[in-house]
């Protein structure tokens, strides 16, 4: 079946007020101690709109010299009594203003967001407010950060105290730009923290935005820094700098073990959410309607550029004809193009690079002998659109089905019982999600706990709630953000003991 998901025509941008007053008006520049500055070396990068080709801004291209200013920046910040001082109270009260500013501002938001990576308007929407949601959840946190009372000898008075770790740099991918920073900026903003956050290359803009409005909530200068520039530059410098605590990052494996290896420095905390390669496992007894629908979505959502896809569908062998023809049906459905255009349910991938590296893949699985259900091609003219794209005829060991495309493809490969599932689903070295598909209750709590993964989902794809912690297993990273887990990844424990026999 051919994947014509047609690309729909591209209706004229229609950017509101807000957005087209932001983007007007030359190079953005760098958050640092309160103030808008230009880099040090004067130097700026385009923002390019991947559904068109067209540059769409610039930013200032941070570098070494420019996270050496943030951090200090930071620093004093963090030590300034106008932060370290507040009650937790004063801190939950900046963080509700910010998440009120998100809302307030989230058509915005989600307009500069779909302009520069390319996601359809009503998910760069829901983004924004799941964001917003995120600070006003951390904003409860920020008053119940609680120590505890220790049984110590009768001599001693025996405390902990849950510290802030000092300065936090955050480093993000491009899928998602805002909900990645909130969901670091916000349990570390709850806990005290001072912060340096680098966007991706590909997409700045939304983050500055983001930062007028964290200006605008009032955090004191130096609080939230942003320095937006390229991984090699910025980025290393962030992860190398002597006086920065700890660094949460969020991307590619790869770029994660290169982290890893230069905190080592001064050994800052690292947590690491990472790549992904999950297994989608649909029993003979499931909900096939369902199953098929939300299978779709788990690799299709966001050009399957999300690091939880659920990209090797394993289908039990009895029905694997017949549910791979029907996710193939639906997967042709898809409606590829302008993300601006209500009608389109997938847009481009997020750059040419992207585009290059997904693309490459066909050939990939062509050379392993996989078979085409759908897709496998380009929609050609502007844009980097990829059509989405199944494999059958898959076995696990195939590079199609091991290493992480991050693009709308996935690959249909049939089990035969439920260890099988549990062994073939396993046998990969990312570890972030997994899903089940079966009306058994029993089998389905089984497989939950034996599929190695951060998330497990059972009837159901993609759900993730601020309240309850998010990470990986193996070469997915480690560290949970969300739920009370990012309390833990951003505050130190400090012990107290009292000679009370005076
Ligand atoms: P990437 O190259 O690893 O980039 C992610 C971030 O790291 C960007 O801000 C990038 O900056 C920066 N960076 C690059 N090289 C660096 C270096 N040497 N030192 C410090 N920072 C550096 O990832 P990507 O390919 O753009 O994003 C896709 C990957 O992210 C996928 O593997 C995906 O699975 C993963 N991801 C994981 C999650 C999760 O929660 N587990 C969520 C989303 C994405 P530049 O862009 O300026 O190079
Ligand atoms: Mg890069």
């Amino acid at each position: 079946m051919d994947g014509d998901a047609g690309k729909n025509p591209a209706s004229a941008v229609q950017l509101g007020e807000g957005a087209r007053a932001f983007l007007t008006g030359g190079a953005k520049h760098l958050l640092i101690g309160g103030k808008w500055v230009a880099a040090h070396s004067g130097e700026t990068f385009a923002a390019v709109n991947p559904a068109t080709e067209e540059v769409i801004g610039h930013a200032a291209s941070g570098a070494k010299a420019d996270i050496d200013d943030a951090v200090m920046a930071a620093r004093k910040a963090f030590e300034n009594p106008n932060w370290a001082g507040i009650s937790p109270h004063q801190r939950a009260g900046y963080l509700l203003k910010l998440s009120r500013l998100i809302a307030e501002n989230a058509e915005e938001l989600a307009q500069l967001e779909t302009l520069n990576n390319g996601t359809p308007l009503a998910m760069t929407r829901g983004q924004m407010l799941a964001s917003a949601q995120t600070f006003e959840y951390y904003a409860g946190w920020a008053t119940k950060i609680y120590g505890e009372t220790n049984p110590s000898d009768a001599a001693f008075f025996n405390y902990t105290l849950r510290e802030p770790l000092g300065v936090c740099g955050l480093i993000v991918p491009w899928n998602g730009p805002i909900s990645s920073a909130s969901w670091k900026l916000a349990p570390a903003l709850a806990a005290g923290n001072t912060c340096i956050l680098k966007p991706a290359e590909q997409t700045p803009l939304s983050t500055i935005r983001l930062g007028e409005l964290i200006l605008e909530a009032g955090f004191p200068p130096g609080v939230v820094n942003i320095v937006t520039g390229f991984g090699e530059t910025a980025g290393a410098a962030i992860s190398e700098h002597p006086d920065i605590d700890k660094v949460a990052f969020t991307g590619s494996t790869a770029v994660g073990k290169m982290i890893t290896r230069a905190a080592a420095v001064n050994l800052k905390r690292v947590s690491l959410e990472l790549g992904g390669k999950s297994p989608n496992v649909i029993f003979a007894d499931a909900d096939i309607d369902k199953a098929v629908a939300a299978s779709v979505g788990g690799f299709c959502f966001l050009s399957g550029q999300i690091c939880v896809a659920g990209t090797r569908i394993f289908i039990q062998e009895k029905i694997y004809d017949e549910v791979a023809a029907r996710i193939a049906a639906y997967t042709a459905h898809f409606t590829v193009g302008d993300p601006f255009n209500p009608a389109t349910t997938m847009g481009p991938v997020v750059s040419a690079e992207q585009f290059e590296r997904v693309t490459s893949y066909f050939d990939v699985a062509k050379a392993d002998g996989a078979h085409v259900a759908v897709g496998a091609g380009t929609l050609g003219g502007k844009g980097y659109f990829v059509k989405p794209t199944l494999y059958t005829g898959v076995t696990n060991g195939m590079r199609i089905a091991q290493e992480e495309v991050f693009g709308p493809v996935a690959a249909a490969i049939p089990f035969k019982d439920e260890n099988d599932a549990v062994l073939q689903g396993n046998d990969t070295v990312y570890g972030l999600a997994a899903a089940v598909w079966t009306k058994d209750v029993g089998r389905a709590h089984r497989v939950a706990r034996a599929l190695k993964a951060g998330t497990v989902w059972v009837n159901t794809y993609l759900k993730v709630d601020p309240i309850s912690g998010f990470g990986g297993y193996k070469q997915s990273g480690y560290g949970r953000e969300l739920g009370p887990h990012s309390m833990d990844a951003y505050t130190q424990t400090k012990t107290v003991y009292v000679d009370v026999t005076g």
